[in-house]
């Protein structure tokens, strides 16, 4: 089968959706693999390493034009969809729940549109997972960014002028990024604390050293799929004035608390972020999905009274060498699905709830009810 991938477009993604590793192995299943020149540049994968894994080269709209399978990381774009052979498949993070126009106009190109995002949480589907590969650098990068921002070492440190107490952390939400910045902070030597309203989450987040933090009488705010449900106004205001005594006694707090196709709740009021000590910071993971700390501006860092709120948008980005190594191994196994082994051609089975849930358009038509009204 022709498999291309791109160089994407948008100059502030770094990340590239086939790497030399993933496209070694599908040549050697007998694939013909396209990559754009520069596709791999910025995530640290030069064309020589392309060329010698066995790519060919193409540009975006060539690709888009003859290939079988094209695979983006970000949405392709107008000019790609315009361009696409009718029949072909897009694989590629669509932001589908959120992007109704482009499910419709894929949908009106032909093409079979599989959303990376969209693969169900089960057992079974986690070797495509790239919400947790790609929150899993995430959170991790918020721990570095807290490091950096913060004018206070994170460990406790031990010096012939005295000593020096480690750095307190506050982590909202203990999922996939949470619990990567509470283990990173931790190896770095903060103390650290988190909250979830999940209480699952407890166990994972102690197991890492951290203490768990829970209003008394808290109900498990635990749903379908291991995310949360979203909380009566009541339970919201009850959690901010529990949450709001270990804010003031923290150095650094980061947020990564979502809820599936929702805007992010609001974590942090500004009397909140107005109890922080001048000098601390907070890293709002949830900046790019309306952000759990008021104040926060998507791509900005905003100073109040001192606290640095920063709002960091597309983390993953900023890490491009794994962020691309982990999406395009994701991206792989999804191929290890549709690609019969034996013959090297598609098997797009829609029985299968794995293939069912992310493909959002088939034969002219948008599925799931994502494409426009
Ligand atoms: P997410 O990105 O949707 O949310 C992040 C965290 O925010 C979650 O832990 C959630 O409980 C928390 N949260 C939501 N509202 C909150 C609030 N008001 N206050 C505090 N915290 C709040 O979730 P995620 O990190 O992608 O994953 C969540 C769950 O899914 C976890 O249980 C995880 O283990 C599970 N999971 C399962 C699979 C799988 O089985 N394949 C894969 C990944 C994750």
């Amino acid at each position: 089968m022709k498999i291309g991938a791109p160089r994407e477009s948008n100059p502030n993604e770094h990340r590239v959706a086939l790497v030399p590793e993933t496209v070694e192995r599908l040549v050697k299943a007998g694939h013909e693999i396209f990559i754009e020149e520069g596709a791999g540049i910025r995530a640290g994968f030069p064309d020589s390493a392309y060329s010698e894994a066995g790519a060919k080269t193409a540009s975006a709209t060539e690709m888009a034009g003859s290939m079988d399978i094209f695979v983006h990381v970000q949405p392709p774009t107008t000019e790609e969809v315009n361009a696409l052979k009718k029949g072909s498949i897009v694989v590629s993070m669509l932001n589908a729940r959120t992007n109704p126009s482009g499910v419709s106009s894929l949908a009106a190109a032909g093409a079979t549109a599989l959303a990376m995002e969209l693969v169900p949480r089960i057992a079974r589907a986690q070797r495509m997972d790239v919400l947790s590969s790609q929150a899993s650098i995430a959170g991790y990068k918020a721990a570095l960014l807290a490091a950096n921002s913060l004018g206070k070492y994170l460990p406790m440190m031990m010096t012939a002028a005295g000593t020096i107490p480690p750095a307190k952390i506050l982590v909202l939400g203990a999922g996939v990024a949470g619990l990567q910045a509470i283990a990173t902070a931790r190896r770095l030597g903060a103390v650290v604390e988190a909250f979830d309203v999940r209480a699952a989450a407890g166990e994972q987040v102690e197991s890492l050293g951290a203490k768990f933090i829970q209003p008394e009488a808290a109900e498990d705010a635990e749903g379908a799929g291991g995310y949360a449900k979203e909380q009566s106004e009541d339970q919201q205001e009850a959690q901010r004035e529990f949450l709001k005594e270990h804010i003031a006694q923290s150095d650094a707090v980061i947020t990564t608390a979502a809820i599936p196709g929702r805007p992010a709740p609001l974590l942090m009021t500004e009397d909140m972020v107005a109890v922080m000590q001048p000098g601390s910071v907070v890293i709002d993971l949830a900046a790019e999905s309306g952000g759990n700390v008021a104040g926060t501006v998507a791509g900005e860092v905003v100073n109040i009274n001192g606290v640095a709120i920063h709002g960091p948008e597309n983390v993953p980005s900023s890490m491009p060498y794994d962020a691309s190594q982990l999406y395009s191994r994701n991206v792989m196994a999804l191929f290890d699905l549709i690609i019969d082994r034996k013959e090297g051609t598609l098997t797009l089975d829609f029985e299968d709830e794995v293939i069912d849930s992310m493909c959002v358009a088939h034969e002219g038509e948008a599925r799931h009810g994502l494409g426009e009204k």
